[in-house]
């Protein structure tokens, strides 16, 4: 992609007016005239700029990337990586597209402070001026302890580099038993894409229940057993202790990894993967800004500093069944706040309030996870408030898993033996994913 180099210089700082208060010290050494910056070309970075344009934006964006590639969907690398996707099918949206955006792309060039008082942006290529910012950077996998003394370092899916490697290490004959560490969304995708390839396939969670943060015990159950009959090994309550990499020449890797976990059991594996959990980007920051999980932000992605917004995993925007701010990390979420800061930065940057027919509506939880045949689909809450309950119908097919906080339902879980897309357990999370939304407004 191409690079246009930007002016390597800062703004001039204002006039020492040291009583004056925060807000107002950055007003006055904002020129509004300098490009906004979109910190992170993914999902909701590349939303950004499609909402500053369709607002009527028609200055400079800059737009800071680690990668030098079109933006990517996080959701597609484990199917490339099992090769059930092509690598182009990553990519929502293809250069033709991005160019009519008339962005200045600034390619493998990692944002590595904002300095919010001088409106400047730092990174290995020069300082750049901004008169807003907005923080898309995404999340990352988090860090894992158990493996901190040994050479190999587990596999993690996020970026296309190691969607890649897992592609390629998927693909080597010698590769045969594959464990994966961890029980949530990503580790059954993980799982997914071992399965597909024939490997021997274990997962190992410290839960009782795979999917224990979003799925109630009766609709994990029953996906588990959906997993278990595709030939899955399930080491619940347990984890890994230890992991050490023993040097085998004869081995295609070069190397078996051996795994204590934490029953005293050891067994020997070719690949580890691992699925952790997500950590927001924010290491770049300001220290000024408000953040707890995520930055903290209102309706319109705002931050505590005026000229600061974030969208995306980054973002820790109102959720509608709590009315607490919360991450919630999911394509959607990330694609409407994107969306949703670069109109309120256009409108703001042409003298006017953000709309408010713009203002973004709240997140919603919500999984879609697939294991081959198997289906688990989740919205809202999963975890039963001390005025709720849970109902639950369970019949040959499918288990409906629904939570209850009164009279609204926050939540639902749907198992399912079949992924028939377009069915009845897909009808039936419409319809409930609507209840929600209907009941959390009144
Ligand atoms: C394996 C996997 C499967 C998923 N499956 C689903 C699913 O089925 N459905 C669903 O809704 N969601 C799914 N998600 C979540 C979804 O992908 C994310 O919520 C979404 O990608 C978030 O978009 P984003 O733009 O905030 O972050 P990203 O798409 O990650 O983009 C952030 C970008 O910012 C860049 N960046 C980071 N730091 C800096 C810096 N300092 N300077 C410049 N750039 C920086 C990153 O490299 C990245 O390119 C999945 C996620 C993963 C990892």
């Amino acid at each position: 992609m191409n690079e246009t180099k930007k002016m390597n210089e800062t703004n001039e700082t204002s006039e020492a007016n040291e009583a004056n208060e925060a807000s107002e010290t950055l007003a006055s050494t904002r020129n509004a005239c300098d490009p906004v910056a979109i910190i992170g070309f993914g999902i909701a970075g590349y939303n950004a700029a499609t909402g500053l344009r369709m607002q009527g934006y028609k200055g400079t964006i800059d737009v800071f990337s680690t990668n030098d590639m079109c933006p990517y969907s996080p959701i597609m690398t484990s199917y490339y990586a099992s090769g059930n996707a092509s690598y182009q099918d990553c990519f929502p949206w293809d250069q033709d597209k991005i160019d009519r955006l008339e962005l200045t792309v600034h390619d493998l060039c990692p944002v590595q402070q904002i300095d919010a008082s001088s409106h400047s942006i730092h990174t290995p290529k020069g300082t750049f001026p901004y008169s807003k910012c907005i923080v898309a950077s995404g999340s990352a996998p988090a860090c894992l302890p158990f493996a901190a003394e040994c050479a190999y370092g587990p596999l993690v899916l996020r970026t296309m580099q190691d969607a890649q490697t897992l592609h390629d290490a998927l693909a080597e004959e010698g590769c045969k038993r594959v464990l994966i560490s961890g029980a949530s969304m990503v580790a059954v995708k993980m799982l997914e894409a071992v399965l597909r390839t024939g490997k021997q396939a274990t997962l190992v969670g410290r839960q009782s229940r795979i999917l224990s943060r979003s799925a109630f015990p009766e609709a994990a159950e029953r996906f588990e057993r959906c997993v278990l009959a595709q030939g899955a090994e399930l080491l619940l309550n347990n984890s890994i202790e230890h992991m050490s990499a023993i040097e085998d020449a004869a081995h295609p890797f070069g190397r078996i990894l051996r795994v204590k976990f934490s029953n005293g059991e050891e067994r020997e594996f070719d690949l580890v993967l691992v699925a952790h959990g997500m950590k927001s980007n924010l290491g770049f920051l300001d220290k000024g800004i408000d953040c707890q999980e995520g930055i903290l932000v209102d309706e319109f992605m705002r931050s505590s500093n005026p000229d600061i917004y974030a969208a995306g995993d980054v973002a820790q925007a109102r959720e509608i069944v709590s009315g607490e701010r919360k991450v919630v990390g999911i394509f959607k979420n990330a694609a409407l706040q994107g969306q949703c800061a670069g109109r309120a930065v256009a409108a703001e940057l042409a003298g006017m309030a953000p709309d408010a027919r713009f203002a973004y509506q709240g997140s919603l939880m919500s999984n879609t996870i697939t294991c081959n045949d198997a289906l688990f689909l989740s919205a809202g809450a999963c975890t039963v408030p001390d005025n709720g309950h849970l109902e639950t119908d369970v019949d040959e097919e499918i288990t409906v898993v629904r939570l209850f906080e009164g009279d609204r339902l926050i939540g639902f879980n749907i198992s399912c033996d079949h992924d028939q897309p377009g069915g009845r357990a897909y009808e039936l999370s419409g319809m409930l994913t609507r209840q929600i939304r209907e009941d959390a407004s009144r």
